[in-house]
């Protein structure tokens, strides 16, 4: 459920009617509703209750600074993956020791970052990572608290781009030659062995594959525990998928994930981490954006938007389907025709939607992208000079600006001309 209804005839954003924020902001624009995130955020704070646990919100996922601030002050972890999203999330006030650090690919620098800013743990992905984690740390005169990250290879069963788990992926040590790494871990005078970590994708929308994965890791918990190690945390990763289309079937929700976590996990004693990002964040966004023309082709009409790929790439990058629903609410009964519904961007890729069935829309409309809160303005760029959107942030019957739209004098002078170009302007 979100917070996004039609009253009055028009589409609301908590107690704030969207029209009233595309007069104020222009379109397109991202909003974002503060009681769905924190709905979504206890889901899972409530499904874990049973146990000791952490929720590491994924800011991937959406990492803007009014977003990480609602979560944190709720009491919300971070799951970071670069230096950028660590100094983020210190930023929005989060403690270093809820923090934690995964990704494949950590610097050094990055690593030198979180060690003298205060971090919770580093997900740890490989061997050659291992011996950089304990140099770093032995010449700060730190240790770093460390799980490794484990590829399970299991079948998460969704997208390409988006499966980690299994053993192709680039993700993790493949679990089978976990207990030799840990042997390599506990040698290490730089990194304290705290636990086990596991994340195999995103968008998961049947909990077998989790509960797969999971049942490897409590196996593995007892075989690392006789060979002298101390597990005593889980991060257990995020990938709980979201309904994308209103009119299908929902995902396990929450409740049913903490469950299956406590039966499969829960006699071991340990911490249960959780890295949830969409699952927050999705439907706690829209992207709302203006019909520009109504365009009719060779057997087909387009609905031509001022939104575009750039803004929202979901649907070219993933084949990402996501519900698009006028702002003025259609009288019941209005029959829908088929739109291909696109953006300006100078190239065929910039398709939202093929062959839509909608209400008839007229230039001037808006319309409402749903589950747009994740993976949405993060993945954002300016492609044709296209100036990145604005996010606003709803609270009750307030709302505001969390990140303005740049002026395009602001976008220009981010680039710097080289000197040999500056003598004379062009003839
Ligand atoms: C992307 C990612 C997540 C979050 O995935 P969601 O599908 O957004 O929940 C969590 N942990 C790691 C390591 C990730 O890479």
């Amino acid at each position: 459920m979100d917070h996004f209804l039609y009253r009055y005839g028009t589409l609301f954003a908590e107690d704030v009617p969207i029209s009233e924020i595309a007069a104020a902001v222009g379109t397109p624009f991202y909003v974002y509703s503060t009681a769905t995130l924190l709905r979504h955020y206890r889901a899972f704070d409530e499904a874990l209750s049973g146990m000791d646990h952490l929720v590491c919100y994924a800011m991937k996922a959406n990492s803007n600074q009014a977003v990480l601030r609602t979560l944190a002050q709720a009491g919300a972890g971070m799951d970071v993956v670069s230096q950028g999203e660590y100094l983020r999330a210190k930023a929005a006030g989060v403690p270093g020791d809820r923090i934690v650090f995964s990704g494949v690919g950590k610097t050094a620098e990055e690593i030198c970052v979180a060690l003298e800013g205060g971090i919770r743990q580093f997900n740890v992905e490989s061997e050659p990572e291992m011996e950089v984690l304990n140099a770093v740390a032995i010449e700060l005169g730190k240790v770093a608290p460390i799980t490794v990250r484990v590829n399970p290879d299991v079948d998460a069963k969704t997208h390409a781009k988006i499966a980690t788990g299994k053993s192709e992926n680039k993700f993790g040590i493949p679990i089978a030659r976990a207990r030799e790494v840990y042997a390599m871990a506990a040698s290490l005078p730089g990194l304290q062995v705290i636990g086990i970590d596991v994340h195999i994708g995103s968008q998961l929308t049947d909990l077998a594959p989790f509960e797969l994965a999971y049942q490897k890791v409590a196996e593995l918990t007892k075989q690392l525990r006789s060979d002298g190690h101390t597990i005593t945390r889980l991060d257990l990763g995020g990938g709980l998928g979201i309904p994308y289309y209103a009119s299908n079937e929902a995902p396990p929700l929450p409740s049913d994930y903490g469950a299956m976590v406590e039966r499969t996990l829960g006699h071991l004693g340990c911490e249960i981490e959780i890295e949830p990002g969409r699952l927050i964040a999705g439907n706690a966004g829209l992207m709302v954006s203006k019909v520009i023309y109504v365009k009719s082709g060779e057997g087909r009409d387009f609905l031509i938007l001022d939104g575009a790929m750039n803004d929202l790439i979901r649907p070219a990058m993933y084949d990402a389907h996501h519900d698009i629903v006028p702002v003025v609410e259609p009288a019941p009964g209005t029959e829908k025709q088929p739109y291909d519904i696109v953006g300006p961007v100078c190239e065929s890729g910039d398709t939202f939607a093929k062959q839509r069935d909608m209400v008839p829309l007229a230039a001037g409309d808006l319309v409402a992208f749903r589950s747009a809160g994740a993976y949405g303005a993060v993945m954002a760029s300016e492609y044709n000079s296209r100036a990145l959107i604005p996010e606003v942030l709803v609270h009750g019957d307030q709302f505001a600006v969390i990140r303005p739209r740049p002026t395009f004098d602001e976008m220009i002078n981010r680039d710097t001309i080289p000197s040999w170009l500056e003598a004379h302007t062009a003839t």
